[in-house]
C-alpha cells in the first residue's frame, strides 16, 4: 500500500478493491502489506477498502521511502504470507520497488497493466498496451509465484466509502522491522516534490493538453492559461513534452501518465492511441482542432473545428 502526502494512495485503494473481485471469484483473502512510520489507525481503515487482512510494519525507518530497506521488508512479509498475486501501483513508488521485490524473490514482473482478470486455470493475465497502443498484450506467469503486477492510477474504481465509516471486519496484525532489513548504504534526506506534481496531473479534476498542433512554446503557454483559469493543470503530447513545451512528468499517454479528470480539453492533438490509451477515463472531453477528421474529434464530446490560437483566448476570455 502506496502513502501520497500522509493518506492511502488512490491507486492502492483502486487496487484493494479489484483484488476483493478476485478474492471473491477465486475464494482468496485480500492482505494488505502496509509500511511506514505511525500509520497504526490508517492501517486499520484499509479493512473498509477491501482487505480481509493488513500487515503493518510501523517503524522510524520506514517513515520515508528507502527503495532498498522497503524492499526487504516487502519480501520477507511475502515470504511470510507466500501469496499467489502480488498488486503494485504503476507509480514512481511502484515502478521502482516492484522490480527490486520481483528480482528479489526470483519471479516475473508485468509493467503498467491497464486490466487485470482470472483466466479458466486461475492464473492472472495482466493486459498490456503493446506496440505504441496499437495491441493489447495479455501478460500471464504461469509457473513462478508470486504472480507480480503493477497497474496503472484510475483504471479500477475503488469501493464507495473506501477508507471511511465503520471499520468492516478482519484482522490487523503487526509485522516486526529486523535489523538487517535496514540499509544504511542510501540516505534518504527528503521526499521529492517532482513524485507530487505527477500524482497531481493522474488526480487533477480538469486537464488542458495541448499538442504538437500548439507550434510553439508561447502559444502552447495558452494551455498554462486556459488550465488556471479552470483551476486546472496543463498537460502536453509526448511531441509537445519533447519539444520543452512541458515537462516530461506531465506528458499524458502509453509513455506517460493516466488521468481520469472530469473535464479533459485537448488542443492540437491528433489523437494517436499512445496518447488516448492515457485518458480512456477522462470524463467530459473537449477537442479543439483545424482538421474535422483528426482522431481526437471523433473521441471528443464537443469538437470545435479551428485554429486553437484564436479559439483559446475567446474561452480563457470566457472564464475570466
Ligand atoms: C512506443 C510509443 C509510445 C508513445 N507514447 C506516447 C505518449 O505517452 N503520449 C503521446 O502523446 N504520444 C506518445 N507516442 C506518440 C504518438 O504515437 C503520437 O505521435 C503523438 O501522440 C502525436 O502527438 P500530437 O497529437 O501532439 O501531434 P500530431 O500527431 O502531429 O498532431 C497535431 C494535431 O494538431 C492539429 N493542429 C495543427 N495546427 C493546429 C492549430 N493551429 N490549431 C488546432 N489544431 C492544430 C493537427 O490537425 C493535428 O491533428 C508514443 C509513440 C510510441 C511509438
Amino acid at each position: 500500500m502506496e502513502r501520497t502526502g500522509g493518506v492511502w494512495a488512490e491507486v492502492s485503494l483502486e487496487l484493494l478493491a479489484k483484488a476483493k473481485e478476485l478474492g471473491h471469484s477465486s475464494g482468496a483473502q485480500v492482505v494488505a502489506l502496509a509500511l511506514g512510520h505511525s500509520i497504526g489507525e490508517q492501517a486499520k481503515a484499509l479493512l473498509n477498502a477491501g482487505a480481509d487482512r493488513v500487515v503493518v510494519c510501523d517503524d522510524k525507518a520506514l517513515r520515508l521511502y528507502n527503495p532498498l530497506t522497503y524492499a526487504s521488508v516487502v519480501c520477507r512479509m511475502i515470504s511470510d504470507l507466500k501469496p499467489s498475486i502480488v498488486l503494485m501501483g504503476a507509480t514512481i513508488l511502484g515502478r521502482d520497488l516492484s522490480p527490486r521485490v520481483a528480482a528479489r524473490l526470483g519471479t516475473g514482473l508485468s509493467a503498467d497493466c491497464t486490466d487485470l482478470h482470472l483466466n479458466a486455470d486461475g492464473i492472472l493475465g495482466g493486459i498490456k498496451p503493446t506496440y505504441g497502443g496499437s495491441i493489447l498484450a495479455e501478460i500471464v506467469c504461469p509457473v513462478k509465484r508470486p504472480q507480480m503486477m503493477t497497474v496503472r492510477p484510475h483504471v479500477f474504481p475503488r469501493l464507495p466509502g473506501a477508507s471511511f465509516g465503520v471499520t468492516e471486519k478482519g484482522t490487523v496484525e503487526p509485522f516486526a522491522l529486523i535489523d538487517t532489513d535496514i540499509d544504511h548504504s542510501l540516505v534518504i534526506g527528503e521526499e521529492i516534490a517532482e513524485a507530487q506534481v505527477c500524482t497531481s496531473l493522474s488526480t487533477a479534476n480538469v486537464v488542458v493538453c495541448g499538442g504538437r498542433g500548439m507550434g510553439d512554446r508561447e502559444t502552447f503557454g495558452l494551455c498554462e492559461k486556459l488550465a488556471l483559469a479552470l483551476g486546472g493543470m496543463a498537460a502536453g503530447t509526448r511531441p509537445a513534452v519533447e519539444e520543452g513545451w512541458i515537462t516530461r512528468d506531465r506528458q499524458i499517454g502509453l509513455s506517460g501518465e493516466t488521468i481520469a479528470p472530469r473535464l479533459l480539453i485537448c488542443c492540437g492533438v491528433s489523437g494517436a492511441a499512445s496518447f488516448t490509451t492515457g485518458m480512456l477515463n477522462a470524463g467530459t472531453v473537449v477537442a479543439i482542432n483545424i482538421d474535422a477528421r483528426a482522431p481526437m474529434m471523433a473521441q471528443a464530446d464537443y469538437a470545435i473545428v479551428g485554429d486553437a490560437r484564436e479559439v483559446m483566448p475567446l474561452i480563457i476570455r470566457q472564464t475570466a
